[in-house]
């Protein structure tokens, strides 16, 4: 990779010791991610879609220009693109929304890989709707395959909540033939690509999903811009998620109408600055392309891999997984105290249940600690790891 990419991430000015492996969390945030937020702030700072003033209009050309260039990353219609505030809002709007199509003896089918936002609201529903929430048995490493999917699917399926890319297994969904099968079934598919946006290419056509959600902190981008795709005929079945401004076509005392699409679902005044910022992420990841990217990380974890395989005292959970994250714990250290060791040695990495708290019981664990790459990551970063994890087992063994 590019020695350059570091120079496009200030981070790097005051931390350049640092070896930030938290990415699946939250990733760093570019340069000019930064810049464009700044331009709207110090240089604008009108509303969107109101105004019939020039700034008014630019913004609303900014915010809009996103749009297009999101619906060009995941090949979608335009009006297929949703801003949300993160993949959690996605997902919980989405299945609060669909819920109206969920009756009783219904079944809806999740995983233990999911993270909360994706399985909880579908947990919830199925209670409220007496409809039955069934798992899709994973293999003994934890994955996803379209032979177990296919002992759980039946024509009484109708939602199938599922993970693209596990936060703390690393592991990649044969998501186009469960899609496919889904389908065959009757039943719709709610994808949860919080961690594939920015390490795998996305094409929803070519996918065939019904919805499909993310985030921008996890792609270089802004906090508090989510995506949620839909595909044109389901959107338009589904009811406003919120009423308010910029949402109502014609209000009347007795009724309302709404806007077309995706304006019905985008009520009040949304991140507007951030919304401008997220383009700069998405021409950045199409500049050096998902399938670099992707490369990238999976030789920093297999070199990592590698190292780690000669250090005693260490479990790995996520060998074989497919994109870059490595999930562990240190024998008779906590995780949160390992993680704690780390950090004194510059090495940043998330420890505990990653909101999948399933994924710890099927692992039969309370916790874990989980290294992620990004494209910024480089061999020194690896080294740092596992020099650190190495001097966090000898300083927990000295006791
Ligand atoms: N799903 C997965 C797989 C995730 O990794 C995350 C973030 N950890 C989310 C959903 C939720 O994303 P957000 O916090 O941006 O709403």
């Amino acid at each position: 990779m590019n020695q350059d990419i570091r120079k496009k991430f200030p981070f790097y000015i005051k931390n350049k010791d640092v070896s930030y492996l938290d990415s699946a969390a939250s990733s760093l945030k570019l340069k000019s991610v930064i810049e464009s937020l700044n331009d709207y702030y110090a240089n604008n700072g009108s509303n969107i879609h109101r105004g019939v003033y020039r700034l008014a209009y630019e913004a609303t050309n900014q915010f809009e220009e996103t749009r297009e260039y999101v619906s060009k990353f995941i090949n979608s219609n335009l009006n297929e693109v949703v801003f949300t505030k993160g993949t959690t809002d996605s997902l919980n709007k989405i299945a609060s929304s669909y819920s109206d199509f969920i009756f009783e003896d219904d079944e809806i089918i999740t995983t233990e890989l999911e993270h909360h936002s994706s399985f909880i609201p579908w947990q919830v529903i199925a209670k409220e709707k007496k409809a039955r929430l069934k798992f899709l048995p994973l293999t003994e490493e934890g994955k996803i395959t379209v032979e177990n999917f296919k002992k759980v699917i039946s024509n009484k399926t109708k939602v199938v909540a599922i993970t693209y890319v596990s936060n703390v297994l690393g592991y990649v969904t044969p998501i186009k033939e469960i899609i496919e099968i889904a389908h065959q079934n009757g039943a719709i598919v709610i994808l949860d690509a919080a961690q594939a946006a920015s390490h795998l290419k996305i094409d929803v056509k070519e996918l065939d999903v019904d919805f499909l959600a993310f985030s921008s902190h996890k792609m270089y981008g802004p906090n508090g811009v989510g995506i949620l795709f839909g595909k044109e005929k389901l959107l338009n079945q589904l009811k406003p998620f919120e009423y308010g401004g910029e949402m109502a076509h014609l209000v009347f005392k007795d009724e309302s109408s709404w806007k077309d699409i995706p304006y019905k679902f985008e009520a009040g005044t949304p991140v507007i600055a951030e919304v401008i910022a997220f383009k700069e992420s998405i021409k950045f990841l199409e500049e050096i392309s998902l399938d670099k990217i992707h490369e990238h990380e999976m030789k920093l974890r297999d070199y990592t891999l590698n190292k780690l395989k000669d250090v005693k005292g260490l479990t790995v959970y996520n060998k074989t997984a497919e994109t870059g994250i490595i999930t562990f714990n240190i024998e008779n250290v906590h995780p949160h105290d390992a993680a704690s060791i780390l950090d004194q040695n510059n090495v940043c990495v998330r420890a505990g249940h990653h909101c999948a708290q399933l994924v710890a019981k099927f692992l039969g664990v309370t916790a874990t600690l989980r290294a992620s790459f990004a494209v910024y990551n480089d061999y020194k970063d690896c080294d740092n790891l596992v020099n650190a994890i190495i001097a966090t087992r000898d300083f927990f063994e000295s006791f």
